[in-house]
């Protein structure tokens, strides 16, 4: 038997969580509370769909041809994949053992110690970092920075193929500071392939509001395009490679 974890629900052809075309895996359970979430409905780890490692393996046989012919993958997303390690681990090690390519999308806000493990059945991590100015950090996700940064260098001491993600909201992530001391942080960084400056929008609001929770950004508009460009040369700046 298999383990069996939770999920919120599946995408048989994502094209924006990795390379190529992905099956994306979207957990359930996560201990951040990001003001944009645009998935609250995952927060629970007691919702969600139980499923097991077996089922998820057969859904994603039916997909391998054309995922391994655009050289893509499988992507755990969420929620926070760490939340259940073991079935993340089971999932990304049956995939290695059939040739699939495996990333796994986290927040980092996780015991070190606990997750080693699963990262050597991972290939690529999606490491969001959601503010380097730990005040920010709070305020956007209501949780410390401290063990994302603690991730953020592990997966550089073990050469890990990593994505960093940023998601720019105007008036809180866009600080100058902000972007330039993470942009540093991340060019000390051994392994970090590219970052993806995400623009913020509000596409989950309605969820908010479906669910009855206060959606605070209503009033925050997505960011100028002049703001996008300004904050990649920054990254640039520091001899980065962006989205
Ligand atoms: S880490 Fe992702 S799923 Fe969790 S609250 Fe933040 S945006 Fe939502």
């Amino acid at each position: 038997m298999t383990t069996i974890g939770k999920i919120h629900s599946i995408e048989s052809c994502g094209t924006t969580d990795g390379p190529g075309i992905r099956f994306v895996i979207f957990t359930q359970g996560c201990p951040l509370r990001c003001l944009y979430c645009h998935n609250p409905d995952c927060r629970n780890l007691t919702d969600g769909k139980q499923v097991s490692v077996d089922e998820l393996i057969a859904e994603i046989q039916k997909y391998t041809s054309y995922i391994r012919f655009s050289g893509g993958g499988v992507t755990i997303s969420g929620g926070e994949p760490l939340m259940q390690p073991q079935f993340v681990k089971e999932i990304c090690q049956r995939c290695q053992e059939i040739d699939l390519h495996t990333a796994l999308d986290t927040s980092g806000f996780v015991d070190l110690d606990t997750v080693k493990d699963v990262l050597n059945f991972v290939d690529l991590v999606l490491l969001d970092i959601k503010s380097f100015d730990p005040e920010i950090y709070r305020k956007l996700t209501s949780v410390s920075l401290e063990p994302t940064l603690k991730l953020a260098r592990y997966l550089s001491e073990i050469h890990k193929p990593t994505w960093v993600r940023f998601v720019l909201v105007p008036n809180l992530s866009d600080a100058h500071h902000n972007v330039t001391e993470l942009a540093h942080f991340v060019s000390s960084l051994s392994n970090v392939e590219k970052i993806e400056v995400l623009p913020f929008h509000k596409m989950g609001e309605y969820k908010w509001e479906q669910l009855g929770y206060d959606y605070q950004l209503k009033d925050t508009p997505p960011p100028s395009p002049e703001l996008v460009q300004k904050t990649i040369d920054i990254f640039k700046s520091y001899g980065l490679k962006v989205n």
